[in-house]
């Protein structure tokens, strides 16, 4: 916002970009930012080969799985396509030098200009003081004495800035990122995926959104709702086209979970699954309980008993990092 209102306070007309994944948040507050700012927003989104900056990023992870030069990359070189569309001079971006360890440092800041194209047609407003003067600047299309020099990690200034700007305090922005990559527990179900399903398909992430994941073993994993909705939410992703899971679980002689099998669904994975059902379920003691299980091409029921280490395993996101969940 502090970005788009410095180009404003200079007469320049800026059109907004918001750029989502399948990981960021979908309450995001960009849409009334805009309104509030007077321009046109557009969202773009990530395309399947996201995926694969995800799987193999060229300048590396941050805390979770998040591969944020990669992913600045990425957002700017479709920028650059935006921009040539609507006949745009040059892009800006709200980065602050240092602001972020993984991806704002200054080297990165030079990285992501370079590699996306963009080259000195990337404008970064709040600490353009502090950088190599870019094209805008140049051509007087930019009054650089009137940008700024922040940098750190501190926002007592940016938020100096807006108040200045007559930003209420509903209009600022908090400092979270909104994507679940930058989240530990979340990073490890994502490098869990990488590492060990080598074959992961977009279904595979779009999965992690949902409920517990348990690793059986090398191709096996078992997703576990937590609550109405998740269970709704499995049961719909395994009747998806491209769904990797080959057994869906419902408890149908007691209220529990439902569940999916990613990987074959052999005889013991569907014991684990099952005992994972009983294990997180109001199952009844000293009565069969029954879980349905519907696969591609047949369904047939099974009788859930605790086992060994449906009872005990941790999820893939809280392993060594806490209590069962
Ligand atoms: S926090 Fe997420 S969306 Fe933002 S740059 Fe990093 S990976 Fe991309």
């Amino acid at each position: 916002m502090l970005a788009i209102r410095i180009m404003q306070e200079q007469g320049i007309e800026v059109e907004a970009l918001n750029f989502k994944t399948m990981f960021t948040c979908c309450q995001d507050t960009s849409a009334q930012a805009a309104r509030a700012l007077g321009t046109n927003i557009t969202v773009i989104g990530q395309e399947d080969d996201y995926l694969d900056l995800v799987r193999e990023p060229q300048y590396g992870y941050g805390k979770g799985a998040n591969p944020c030069v990669d992913c600045r990359i990425y957002m700017f070189e479709r920028a650059y396509k935006f921009m040539e569309a609507v006949d745009a001079q040059f892009i800006i971006s709200g980065e602050v030098v240092g602001q972020r360890p993984m991806s704002q440092k200054r080297s990165d800041l030079n990285v992501i200009s370079t590699n996306s194209g963009l080259e000195d047609l990337l404008l970064r407003p709040l600490s353009a003081k502090l950088l190599q003067p870019t094209k805008p600047e140049r051509d007087g299309l930019v009054d650089r004495q009137r940008l700024y020099d922040f940098q750190g990690r501190s926002r007592k200034g940016l938020i100096r800035l807006a108040r200045d700007f007559g930003f209420t305090e509903a209009m600022i922005p908090t400092p979270s990122t909104g994507c679940a990559l930058t989240e530990p527990e979340f990073g490890k179900k994502v490098h869990d995926l990488i590492q060990i399903q080598i074959n992961d398909t977009r279904w595979d992430y779009e999965a992690l959104n949902v409920g517990r994941h348990f690793r059986f073993n090398e191709q096996v994993k078992v997703i576990v709702g937590r609550n109405h909705k998740e269970n709704t939410q499995l049961e719909y992703m395994h009747r998806m086209e491209d769904a990797t899971s080959t057994s869906f679980l419902e408890p149908i002689s007691f209220i529990g979970p439902n569940a999916l099998i990613t990987g074959p669904s052999t005889d013991a994975a569907l014991e684990y699954a099952a005992g994972l059902v009983y294990r997180y379920g109001r199952s009844v003691e000293g009565e069969d309980n029954i879980v349905q299980v519907v696969q591609a091409d047949q369904q047939f029921n099974l009788t859930a008993h605790p086992t060994e280490r449906s009872q005990v395993e941790q999820t893939i996101a809280s392993v060594n990092s806490g209590p069962v969940q």
